[in-house]
């Protein structure tokens, strides 16, 4: 457990938006997708070039809106308890280079995590796929934690696709969303399906969906389905 060295404004800043975002970590959880510390939600603060993110090495076990740190959009805290989590500059990078995200997930969730290590884009051959993703979970490069390069490859990769779901090579999973929840639901479905392809790749190759009904499917799923 990290602290801020120096006590910054009042600490209890959107101390809402820092409740609900440490209540959606427990999303994570619910779902296995998650070890020990590792992985974390943001939110950009509406109308303020400012997101919250959960604090570094904190435990997901009572998470409060005190484990969620306020940044800047150059990832410099700007309000918090806790020093925020290592991969901070790499959130900061995309909210600074994608205005339409409000939130991102990171996570090691260990089917994903297994294509990222084969460096293997996972194909668009379920339908739930096609809903959520619109076509295939591509890879980005390989880069190390320190700079922007983590975040440079977030934002390259997922330049004209469809998937709100990138797998970086050898490491884990990034998802953006217009709010932390979209974020967090995109995680949880690239995860799902990166099960179900795994394991129909076990017993032979997975039949292709036509380019046309994943269009079509992607379309009624983002603009048709669910309550309106
Ligand atoms: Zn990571």
């Amino acid at each position: 457990m990290t602290t801020v060295p120096v006590q910054r404004s009042e600490n209890g800043s959107h101390q809402e938006q820092r409740g609900a975002v440490a209540a959606l970590h427990q999303e994570l959880v619910r779902y296995g997708l998650v070890t020990w510390t590792a992985g974390n939600v943001s939110e950009r603060v509406p109308g303020a070039d400012l997101f919250v993110i959960k604090g570094s090495g904190v435990s997901y076990d009572g998470l409060s809106w005190e484990g969620i740190t306020v940044c800047d959009l150059d990832g410099e805290v700007v309000d918090g308890v806790r020093a925020p989590s290592s991969d901070t500059a790499a959130h900061a990078y995309v909210y600074r280079h994608l205005p339409e995200v409000n939130g991102v997930v990171h996570m090691h969730s260990p089917y994903a995590t297994a294509w990222s290590a084969r460096g293997e884009a996972i194909p668009c051959v379920l339908t739930a796929m096609a809903d959520e993703f619109g076509g295939p979970i591509p890879v980005g490069p390989f880069a190390l934690i320190g700079d922007d390069s983590i975040g440079q490859g977030i934002v390259a990769t997922l330049a004209g696709q469809r998937s709100p779901a990138v797998l970086m090579r050898n490491h884990g999973v990034f998802t953006i969303g217009d709010s932390a929840r979209s974020a967090v639901k995109a995680a949880v479905m690239c995860e799902d399906v990166a099960r179900t392809v795994h394991l129909s790749r076990q017993l032979g190759a997975p039949l292709p969906i036509a380019q046309a009904d994943i269009d079509s499917l992607y379309e009624r799923y983002q603009n048709v389905y669910g309550q309106r």
